[in-house]
């Protein structure tokens, strides 16, 4: 039997709450990009029904989104032709604009638009400089055909509450982006620091799902996909023996291993290490060896297992995503963002 993914409903509209209630007025724009996290579109109504807009990173995710939900899109990357504007516009996107090309394009629009502004205030990746902000909107009021809805910058160290970046990229943001003009920078670490001003639209991804964007689990938010996969062998190792690929775990007693068939042909991170904790029958117990493409093993010396037992590998109370992306070098936006085709998703009973 292949490795599964349940998905909470319920969670998913605990983490929505959440959302609202630490952003005051502001509309929600909910992050689905990369298939809703890796979760499935079609297993995140709550999310779809509770927001006001959604967004993905490009038109190949607008059309897949499209088929769940009528609402406004925000796309995220923006057009690169007359041709993709056009069938941005026919699929009710609201259209980012961070770079000059872009605006040149939609400024000879001839039919109503909706824009946003992507100003980079630090982070350096996308977005218009404050020069060229200005001759963006110059560009624009000169077409009435084209609404800007909103001016947005993104954080680049949100994940570190204390970083001096946070204030500086805030206030330049503020000056840039004045009222009337509507204004959108908060992402999840932002909505969650409760720091900052949420201003008119928030935009939070990852929360929505239940993982802290500071690395590790919060409290306030409920995991919402859960991982699992089952035993299908059980070996006794002996004193000195190895398990694995390139012998990288030795057993230094007699020792009960569980084959477990998951590995990072599912999506179950190849970086994690010896002792990375997977939970079977409510009991942690410890990786053993090389994280292989269909397999892992595991220490089950300290509890009571079987063939056919499940094991959770994330996404619970004593499991959580984000603590396997620290034993694995990562964070969990990759983990839960990597869970593949192989693995059957469903919601949770
Ligand atoms: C992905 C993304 C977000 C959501 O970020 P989280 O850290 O997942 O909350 C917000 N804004 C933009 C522009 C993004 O690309």
């Amino acid at each position: 039997m292949n490795a599964f993914a349940t998905i909470s409903q319920s969670a998913l509209a605990h983490n929505l709450n959440i959302v609202c209630q630490y952003s005051d007025k502001a509309k929600i724009v909910a992050v689905v990009k990369a298939n809703a996290y890796g979760h499935h579109l079609n297993l995140i109504t709550p999310i779809i029904e509770g927001s006001d807009l959604l967004a993905v990173s490009n038109l190949y995710e607008v059309h897949k989104l499209r088929q769940h939900t009528q609402k406004p899109i925000l796309l995220l990357s923006g057009i690169a032709s007359v041709d993709a504007l056009q069938e941005a516009n026919d699929l009710n996107c609201h259209i980012v604009v961070h770079q000059l090309q872009q605006a040149t394009i939609i400024s000879q629009t001839k039919q109503a638009v909706n824009v946003w502004i992507k100003v980079d205030t630090g982070m350096h990746r996308l977005g218009l400089l404050a020069d060229e902000y200005q001759q963006c909107i110059a560009l624009f009021k000169r077409n009435p055909l084209i609404n800007i809805v909103c001016i947005m910058s993104h954080f680049a160290c949100a994940d570190d509450i204390e970083h001096p970046k946070n204030k500086t990229q805030f206030n330049q943001f503020k000056q840039l982006a004045q009222p009337p003009l509507k204004r959108s920078i908060a992402n999840s670490a932002a909505i969650l620091s409760n720091t900052i001003d949420c201003f008119d639209f928030v935009r939070p991804g990852i929360m929505l799902y239940g993982i802290s964007a500071f690395g590790k689990s919060d409290k306030r938010l409920k995991p919402v996909m859960k991982l699992s996969a089952f035993i299908i062998a059980i070996k006794t190792i002996n004193i000195g023996e190895t398990v694995g690929y390139d012998e990288t775990w030795r057993a230094d007693k007699k020792t009960t291993i569980a084959i477990i068939n998951i590995g990072y042909g599912d999506g179950y991170p190849r970086h994690a290490k010896n002792n990375t904790p997977v939970l079977i029958n409510e009991v942690i117990c410890p990786l053993v060896g090389r994280v292989s493409m269909d397999l892992i093993c595991v220490n089950i010396s300290h509890i009571k297992a079987k063939i056919g037992d499940i094991a959770t590998l994330w996404g619970n109370e004593k499991l959580s995503a984000e603590t396997i992306a620290k034993h694995s070098d990562t964070i969990a936006y990759e983990l839960v963002t990597g869970v593949n085709q192989r693995v059957s998703f469903s919601k949770e009973k």
